[in-house]
This record gives structure tokens, sequence and C-alpha cells, in this order.
């Protein structure tokens, strides 16, 4: 696997394999790579001759400085797992690489309705971050194709706006969730949780099921405050149980039949926020 630190580098290298015809696939993470990440990396070798992921710890989408610290950063154990994935291309920057002019937005994107909702309006800035970075590494690594996690089921929205908006030319590929065998959606905040945090994360996903299976029986209302009471008694802080619009994001108050939806969760256990959603 080739480590490019420098943007101009991994720029020559991948105009090279362009201009000789070869198709690309990226997947942009932030390290702390499990076996969710190695999925986008297996599914994009899949279908292109040349696969690149990046791990950037992005200071633009943190809204909370703390957070951006905690974040856990594991650079050699990532490479290790890069390396037996068989992946190509590894970008490995640090901020001004990504960032030369500044960290400050140069615009602000024009996401609409998706960015007000649900973490936008918990994590105020985290999707313009989203959307700046993104940009800046589609931008240096001109992929065919954009492999994103379902599991962060707002932001593929967002990144596919972004694509619109920008007239970016990349496919954007989602890949299914990864998960524990509890349930817990993997998530490299995953690590941060304490033992008895851990046995316990795998309630949000059970919480998303409940919500699926109680569709044709009780009102949404209902099944939300059964949700949020169990989680709640066992120490979670939820931000949201939601419904909503899978192709939208508007937000539902009760389950609608002639519609796909999604269920969405966010909630603190201490002070790890854990997001997962499931299409009902
Ligand atoms: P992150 O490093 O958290 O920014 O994630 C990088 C990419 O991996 C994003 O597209 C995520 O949606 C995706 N991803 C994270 N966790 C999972 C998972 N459990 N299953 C599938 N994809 C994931």
């Amino acid at each position: 696997m080739y480590i490019f630190h420098k943007s101009s580098d991994l720029k020559d290298y991948l105009g090279k394999q362009k201009a000789a015809g070869i198709k690309s696939g990226f997947v942009p993470t932030m390290g702390a790579l499990h076996s969710g990440h190695i999925s986008l990396v297996s599914q994009s070798k899949a279908e292109n001759g040349l696969t690149v992921c990046s791990i950037f710890v992005n200071p633009t989408q943190f809204n909370d400085a703390g957070d951006l610290a905690k974040y856990p950063r594991t650079t050699e154990e990532d490479i290790a797992l890069l390396t037996a994935a068989d992946c190509d291309v590894l970008f490995l920057p640090e901020v001004d690489e990504v960032y030369p002019e500044g960290q400050q937005l140069k615009e602000h994107y024009d996401l609409g309705y998706i960015e007000t909702v649900l973490d936008g309006a918990y994590r105020p800035g985290h999707f313009q971050g989203v959307a700046q970075v993104v940009e800046q590494l589609l931008r240096l690594t001109a992929p065919d194709r954009l492999y994103l996690g379902q599991k962060d089921y707002q932001q593929c929205m967002v990144l596919k706006r972004l694509i619109e908006i920008k007239k970016l030319p990349v496919e954007l590929r989602i890949v299914p969730t990864s998960r524990e065998a509890d349930g817990l959606a993997m998530s490299s905040r995953n690590r941060r949780l304490t033992e008895p945090q851990r046995a316990l994360a795998g309630l949000i996903y059970q919480c998303l099921i409940s919500i699926q299976v109680k569709k044709n029986m009780q009102t949404f209302a209902i099944v939300e405050k059964e949700c949020r009471d169990i989680l709640e008694k066992k120490g979670f802080k939820p931000d949201y149980i939601q419904l909503a619009d899978a192709n939208t994001l508007e937000l539902l108050t009760d389950y609608s039949p002639d519609r796909e939806m999604v269920a969405l969760i966010a909630a603190f256990i201490g002070d790890v926020r854990l997001i997962d959603n499931l299409v009902l």
C-alpha cells in the first residue's frame, strides 16, 4: 500500500493512474478503523481498479472541541488493517495539507432542509464541515466512485446533495451498516465506552428493531416513549428517537405506510454520543 502525506504527491500519483484508464474508488475516514470501514474498502476493491482510503480527523466538523480532542487515533493499527485488506493507497495528511488556505469555510454550502434537522440541529455547523472536507478530498482524489456507510444516514444525504450542487463527477455508493454480535453499529467511538457502557450499547439497535416490529401495531408516539423510557432507565441520554421519510428526511409524527421510512436514534452514554438508524 502506498502512503501519501502530501496532497501534491497523492494528486500526481492518482493523475497518472487516471491517465492510464484505471477507475478508482475513494473511502474517506477519520481512522480508528474497524470492520465497517473495511467493508467500504472491500466494496470499492470489488468495483474499481484502485482503492484510495483517507484518514483525516477533520477539525472543522467538530462542534465540540472536547469531542475532537478525545477522538481515538490508532494510525499504526489502521495501516495494518488497510494493508491486510489490500487497500492500494492511503492518504494520511496533516491539517495544513487539506486546508492550505486555512480552515475557515470559503462558502456556505446550500444543503437545504437536511442540514436543519436531527444531527444538523444538535450539532450546528457539523454538516458544513463535513461538506467542506469531502469536497476538498474529492477534488484531490478525483475518484470515479465515493463509498459511504449507511450508518451515517444523514451524512449520506448531505453528501449526495453536495455532489449535486457542486456537480462533482463521482458516483455515490452507500454500504450497509456493519454491526457487532449484539447489533451495536460499529463505530470508532465505541472504543471510548467503558465495559458496563458497552454491555448496554446494543439497546440502541434493539430500540430500532422494536420501532420496525411495532409499525403495524402501535402509534409511533407510544413506541417512541417506550424506547425513550428503556434507554433513560439504563442511563442513556437520547438526543432524538425519530421516524423520517427515508428519501427526504422529512420528520414523521407517525408511521406512514405509503412511504419508505427510516428510524434514527442519537443518544449519549456517558460522554460518548452514538448514532444509528434502520430503514423500515
Ligand atoms: P468515520 O471514520 O466515522 O468518519 O467513517 C468513515 C466512513 O465509514 C463513513 O462513510 C461511515 O459512514 C462509514 N462507517 C462507519 N461505521 C460504519 C459501519 N458500522 N458500517 C458501515 N460503514 C461505516
